[in-house]
Order: C-alpha cells, then structure tokens, then sequence
C-alpha cells in the first residue's frame, strides 16, 4: 500500500507545483486592485475556510467553483499560484486530519483524497490556459481586422476603431480629413506586374505614414486609394500636410527589377468641427467632401490638392508640372 501512497503523493505535487513553476514568468498581479479584480480572491478564501470548517473528503472540491472565476480573472501564473496555495493547504488539511485520526487502515482514503485534490487542481489551470488561448486568437484576429495586411497601415475597419475610441474624448474636435490616390497606379501593375504594384503601394504607405508621423491616421480605404485623418487640426495644417505628402511623394523612386519607378499622387482634402460623440458622423461626411476635392483634383490634371477655397487660399500654391 506504500507504493499508491508515494504515488499519491508525487502526483499531487507535480500537478500542483509544476503548473506555477512553468508559467512563474508571466504577469501575476491584475494590473488594476479594484473590488471587482479582488472577487475571485474574496470567494476562494471564503471556500477555503468553509471547507475547513466542514471536513471531510466532499469538502475539498468546495474551492474548485472559486478556481475556476479566478481562472476567468486572473493570468494564468497567478491561477497557478493560487491553486498551488489552496492544493497545497488541502493536502496538509487532509494529512494533519489522518495523522490525527490515525493512519492505520485509512490509506486508501488518503490516496483518494490526494488525488482527488490533484484533480481538481487541473481544471483551473486548464481553464486559465483555454482563456490565455482565446485571447490571444482574439488579439490575433483585431490585428487582422484592424491592420491592412499589405501596407501595415489602418483597414477602413480599424479607422473607424480608432475613431470611436477619439470620439469619447469629452470637446469638440477640429477635423481634417485628405484622401490620397496614387496618379495612373493601373499602368504601373500593366506594365511591371502585379507583385511591382504591391510594392509600390507598401513603399507609399510607408513613406506617407513617415510623413504624417504624429499628426494623424493613415488608413487604406482600398485599392491604390488611402486617408489621412488628423483630429485636433486646424485646416491650414491639413492643406500644409497634403501638399508635403504630394510633393515628397513625387520625388520617391522605388526601385523594381533593374528600373527606377516614380509616381504621383492627387489629394482632396476637407475639414470640419466634429462636436462630442460626433467625430464618426462628420468624418463620414468629410471623407465624401475630400472625395469630391480628390475628383477635382483628377480633373483638373493630378498631381495635387484641392479642398474648399477658403483652406486652399491661405496657402501659396505650387503645382510640380
Ligand atoms: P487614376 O489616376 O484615375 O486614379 O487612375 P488609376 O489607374 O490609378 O486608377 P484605376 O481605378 O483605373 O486603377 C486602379 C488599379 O489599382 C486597378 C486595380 O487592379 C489596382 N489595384 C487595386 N488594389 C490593388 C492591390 O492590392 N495590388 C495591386 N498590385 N493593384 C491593385
Ligand atoms: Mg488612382
Ligand atoms: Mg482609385
């Protein structure tokens, strides 16, 4: 019988020790201390000594429904702390009782009670691991959604991600929205492939991206076709960044197969004042204005920006022929 009861006892260790000691390197503490972070805790301590009180071998899956919030809470180091703590306090609950009782003829019950607390020290790790999963598949998939896999700059989706979240800011915000389309972007796929065109549209998200640094969003709104969205902006601010974009642009060279590419780029730019809880509606209605301007601009012999007169006439204006 000594042999199950070292077996026993191996077991139940492991399970309870190895869990942490694996995972030890992750976060533990919640990154926030409110009551509703310190609920799990409250409810395993409370398990804990309500399945001392009441003794006996039923009582020590009391803790497991406790675990298992703690499991959804918490990271899953700090469930594995916890179920380490709580195993380990059972298993020498159940040895000071048998010692107590006397050990003779009660093998057998230790040998269940201590696989039984192993058991039950599983499922929380096992749940803390599904949730690690889950999230992660989560993160993974918002990347997905929010990112443009081509450019690395902003989906449309994840524009208007960002845009909700800058709507909760509680003041009215000044808006610039430029829409930007790359100049005759179709004979650059027909004449040097597609894969040329790929690259040209990752080399001008990230030169524009470079650009607008700090001063806004860029986004690929499909196509050769991307936003520039810059909240808490006046309009001339917006027409100065348009033409920096536009002028650099035409001076990029992407490099394709031994050959020198340049291109060109025609802007339509608009602005508006976005009160609270708003910015989502106006930017709608200001993307629809740029795309007039943009038109304009591609009617009026690209390479350019246009926007409403009264933004444009503070600028001095250069068109590169
Ligand atoms: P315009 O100056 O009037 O804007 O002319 P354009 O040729 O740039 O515009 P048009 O709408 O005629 O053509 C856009 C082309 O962009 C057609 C489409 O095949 C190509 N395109 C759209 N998305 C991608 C992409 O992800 N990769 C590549 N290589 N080409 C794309
Ligand atoms: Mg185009
Ligand atoms: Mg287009």
């Amino acid at each position: 019988m000594l042999y199950p009861i070292w077996l026993s006892e191996s077991f139940s260790t492991s399970v309870l020790i190895l869990p942490f000691a694996l995972t030890c390197t992750g976060v533990i503490l919640p990154k926030q201390f409110g009551l509703r972070q310190m609920m799990p805790l409250g409810l395993l301590i409370l398990s804990m000594c309500l399945s001392a009180i009441s003794g006996g071998i039923g009582s020590l899956s009391m803790i497991l429904p406790a675990l298992v919030w703690c499991a959804l809470s918490y990271s899953l180091p700090a469930t594995c702390l916890l179920t380490m703590l709580t195993g380990t306090a059972e298993v020498l609950m159940v040895d000071a009782h048998w010692v107590h009782n006397g050990l003779s003829g009660n093998l057998t019950q230790i040998f269940s009670a201590r696989m039984g607390i192993a058991s039950i020290a599983v499922s929380p790790v096992i749940v803390a691991v599904s949730v690690l999963a889950i999230n992660n598949l989560v993160k993974q998939l918002s990347a997905r959604a929010n990112y443009d896999y081509l450019t690395q700059v902003y989906s449309r989706f994840g524009l208007y991600e960002q845009l909700k979240a800058h709507e909760k800011k509680p003041n009215a915000t000044p808006l610039n929205v430029l829409l930007l389309d790359i100049d005759h972007f179709k004979h650059i796929n027909d004449t040097h492939g597609h894969d040329c065109g790929d690259t040209v549209l990752a080399e001008f998200a990230r030169r524009v991206t470079q650009i607008v640094g700090a001063q806004g969003l860029v986004a690929r709104m499909g196509g050769e076709e991307f936003a520039v969205v810059m909240p808490d902006a006046c309009g001339g601010n917006g027409y100065r960044l348009a033409e920096k974009i536009r002028a650099e642009i035409e001076h990029m060279q992407v490099e394709w197969d031994g050959d020198t590419l340049s291109l060109t780029v025609s802007i339509g730019l608009s602005h508006g004042q976005a009160a609270r809880r708003q910015l989502v509606d106006v930017f709608d209605r200001l993307l629809s204005e740029a795309d007039s301007y943009l038109y304009q601009s591609k009617k009026s012999g690209r390479n350019r920006t246009c926007a409403s007169p009264s933004l444009m006439d503070k600028q001095p204006v250069s068109f590169a022929s």
